[in-house]
């Protein structure tokens, strides 16, 4: 699609946000222009089923600089980031969530950290409000998880809330994998990143879009898109877990030999219940790459647009 270059975009990725869009909007606008007037606010449609493209159509009628995106469908937050980011034609780019968790004051901040020469600038949160001690725990443990077995580093409470300058955005698009864990696609690019710090309000209004599903789907994709660890894991547990039985094995022979019987079915049991679940495990596991193999190799577009807010914009895509 091509609109008039302009010189910063700002992508929305948003799943039922009805309630939101206004809020936001109203609050982007003066510290969007307050950085250029020559802007661009893409909201991307992750498949609502709410009000929110029409809330949406609205605010473009209003403001010809907004651009709407219905996608077909609900592909993802990470996804509907990377549709955003197709669609933008700005110097630099700007993602962020649509609930106000990412307080829109806090462009101001990435935009001076840019502007001291950084190509992105990543963003984490100092305090969340809303996530439960059972989100923060279980995302500590992740990122403990996949820094350890990856090469690339992932500050926790990283946050898709950033500023990259065109040459990464165009760097970014060339990454074509279909599972797209973006914080942790931007870490391995490399280029000149800087990290600022924000505190995280609470949800202005809705509830996460992350179910308990999604964000397991989410660290999935992370860990495997990043490390082939686990695979090697599952042979080694297999080795040792083999070798112990090996032992057990000798062991049994030599009471055998002395005499003794070896005392009831509970070690078998026990045997076969370690081993057998350390090889569902490990299928498991060669099962996730397999799909993700299975995923690039059917080459699928990453999503489809349905419809885009203005009537010319369609016209000149068909
Ligand atoms: N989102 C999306 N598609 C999805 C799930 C979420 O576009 O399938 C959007 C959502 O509307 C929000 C952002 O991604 O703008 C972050 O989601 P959310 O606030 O629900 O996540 P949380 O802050 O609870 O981690
Ligand atoms: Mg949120």
């Amino acid at each position: 699609m091509k609109q008039k270059p302009v010189y910063i975009s700002v992508i929305i990725p948003l799943l039922n946000e009805e309630g939101n869009i206004r809020v936001l909007y109203d609050a982007l606008l003066p510290v969007v222009e307050e950085v250029s007037g020559s802007y661009e606010i893409i909201f991307v449609d992750d498949g609502s089923k709410d009000a929110s493209f029409d809330i949406i159509n609205q605010l473009s009628l209003q403001n010809s600089n907004v651009l709407g995106i219905s996608l077909s469908r609900n592909f993802g937050h990470q996804v509907a980031l990377t549709a955003g980011m197709e669609h933008a034609s700005g110097e630099i780019v700007i993602t962020m969530d649509a609930d106000m968790q990412h307080p829109p004051d806090v462009i101001l901040d990435l935009y001076k950290k840019f502007k001291e020469g950084f190509d992105i600038v990543n963003t984490i949160r100092t305090e969340t409000a809303d996530s439960g001690t059972f989100k923060k725990m279980t995302s500590g443990w992740f990122y403990k998880i996949i820094n350890r077995l990856s090469d690339i580093h992932i500050e926790p409470a990283a946050a898709d809330f950033r500023l990259m300058n065109r040459k990464t955005v165009n760097a970014f698009l060339q990454l074509k994998e279909k599972d797209r864990f973006t914080r942790g696609l931007i870490s391995w690019m490399g280029f000149k990143q800087a990290m600022i710090s924000y505190t995280a309000p609470s949800r202005f209004s809705g509830k996460s879009k992350y179910s308990l599903f999604k964000m397991l789907r989410f660290a999935a994709d992370g860990i495997t898109s990043f490390s082939a660890k686990p695979l090697r894991i599952s042979f080694f547990s297999g080795l040792i877990v083999s070798l112990i039985g090996l032992f057990y094995a000798i062991y049994a022979v030599i009471e055998y030999f002395s005499g003794k019987t070896i005392p009831g079915w509970t070690s078998i049991l026990v045997s076969i219940l370690i081993i057998g679940g350390i090889q569902l495990i490990s299928i498991g596991i060669i099962g996730e790459y397999l799909a993700r193999v299975f995923n690039e190799a059917k080459n699928r577009p990453l999503y489809m647009v349905k419809q885009y807010t203005t009537s010319e914009v369609l016209q000149e895509h068909v």
